[in-house]
């Protein structure tokens, strides 16, 4: 059922002056972030989550020898039966790490272990379960390939391979790569420090209790959470209350120490102007509207030499603003390289999706299987951006294009898996 998006009937794919698209904005900011410069050299074990600042050349081949796949017994190829079977006498073991140092002689066969050696003179393993032990010899019926079950040396690496490029960020499986060439340490960018406020005269941090009109600060927990699992390293600077003092006070501190600073609130139209001068007199920053739903304002630019992200206060909003613009920037600024636009899926809506055409619409949904076991997607419920329990529980976005006026059950729609994003 392919039914096509309705157009919007209202000419909506014409931008209000002055409005972005996720896309502009998206590209606009990684055309401005630029990796930290400064490297270091680190042992293995303390790269983790770090992006590699030079290319890894290869010193070794690997596997650097040749070697079985198999436990079972290293032949030679023109021992193999055409016809019948063969009988070969076992010389000798061969184990992993322990060699067996002779050469098969013809009528002869070495008993051999996953990853031993395969001695000279044999060329081919065959499986232990295709093979009779009579005494110290075995029985081989045909049907054996000449050279299978052997690893061959440099089959998955050779001396010189370039094995990872700069930018690229190391994780479980990049450090046993780098492990299994025999590197020890490895050249990485600094990780970048990034100082975090939310502003607002409303917000309580958990623990105290509510006055009149006040709420709980959510946002720094949530921006928090983000940054931990980028990896870099945080420095929190609170909740700073709405006065120009306390405002221009956190962003003097965050400039002090950090390359980048993320904050929450103060930004939409409306909010006080404070922030905006204070920020025009530390830095250029520019307030954005972006054709979105939620997190339409947006502040990116330099606050002196730090990237600044002012991040709607909603708190969904804030959360999609991290996830669609920050996250980016920032695994930029952590040195990566090539950073793929967010996996999106294509999958029929289980329900109808309500949506009113002009703004791109990142609704929270729960992708899952129907009855007939296809992936389908259906909506969290309630949609606003201060429904913070739908975000959690949520497991992917729901991205409705800007023309969209909603579409029927069954429509195809764009859905970004949270696994692999969110943790
Ligand atoms: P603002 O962007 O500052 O205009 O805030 C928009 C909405 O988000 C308001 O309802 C705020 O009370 C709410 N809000 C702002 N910051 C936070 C926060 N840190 N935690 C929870 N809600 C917030
Ligand atoms: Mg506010």
């Amino acid at each position: 059922m392919n039914t096509p998006t309705p157009k919007a009937p209202c000419g909506c794919d014409e931008l209000p002056p002055g409005t972005l698209t996720v896309e502009e904005a998206r590209e606009r900011i990684l055309d401005l972030v630029t990796p930290v410069a400064e490297t270091r050299t680190l042992p293995l074990f303390e790269t983790l989550g770090h992006v590699l600042a030079e290319n890894v050349v290869s010193p070794v081949n690997v596997p650097p020898h040749r070697n079985s796949a198999m436990d079972g017994y290293a032949v030679r190829s023109a021992d193999l039966p055409t016809q019948g079977t063969a009988r070969l006498r076992v010389a000798g073991t061969a184990w992993a790490g322990r060699p067996w140092e002779g050469e098969v002689a013809e009528g002869q066969c070495v008993r051999i272990m996953t990853g031993a050696e395969v001695p000279a003179g044999a060329d081919t393993v065959i499986m232990q379960e295709h093979t009779e032990r009579v005494g110290d010899a075995i029985v081989i019926a045909g049907g054996h390939q000449a050279g299978q079950n052997v690893r061959q040396p440099g089959e998955d690496i050779r001396t010189g391979d370039t094995v990872l490029e700069t930018g690229q960020r190391l994780r479980a499986v990049e450090l046993a790569l780098l492990a299994s060439l025999g590197v020890p340490e490895v050249t990485v960018h600094r990780k970048p420090t990034v100082a975090f406020f939310s502003t607002g005269d409303e917000l309580i941090a958990p623990g105290g209790a509510l006055g009149p009109s006040q709420i709980y600060d959510a946002n720094r927990y949530a921006i928090f959470g983000m940054l931990r699992d980028l990896g870099v390293e945080l420095l929190d600077l609170g909740v700073i209350p709405d006065t120009r003092e306390a405002v221009e006070q956190a962003f003097h501190k965050a400039v002090a120490k950090a390359d980048a600073i993320v904050t929450s609130g103060g930004v939409s139209v409306g909010d006080a102007d404070y922030v905006k001068e204070t920020l025009d007199r530390l830095g250029k920053v520019d307030f954005w509207k972006i054709a979105m739903k939620p997190g339409k304002p947006l502040a990116f630019g330099k606050v002196e030499r730090a990237f600044f992200f002012g991040l709607p206060g909603n708190p969904v909003s804030t959360l999609v603003t991290f996830y669609q613009f920050a996250r980016p920037a920032l695994r930029r600024l952590m040195g990566e390289q090539h950073i793929p636009a967010p996996l999106t899926l294509r999958v029929p809506a289980a329900e109808p999706l309500k949506k009113r055409p002009g703004r791109t619409d990142f609704q929270r949904g729960i992708l899952e299987r129907n009855p007939e076991g296809e992936l389908v997607v259906r909506s969290v419920g309630q949609q606003a951006s201060h429904i913070l329990s739908g975000m959690s529980r949520a497991n992917c976005f729901i991205v409705l294009p800007r023309e969209s006026a909603g579409v029927a059950a069954g429509t195809p729609v764009d859905v970004q898996p949270f696994e692999g994003i969110l943790s």
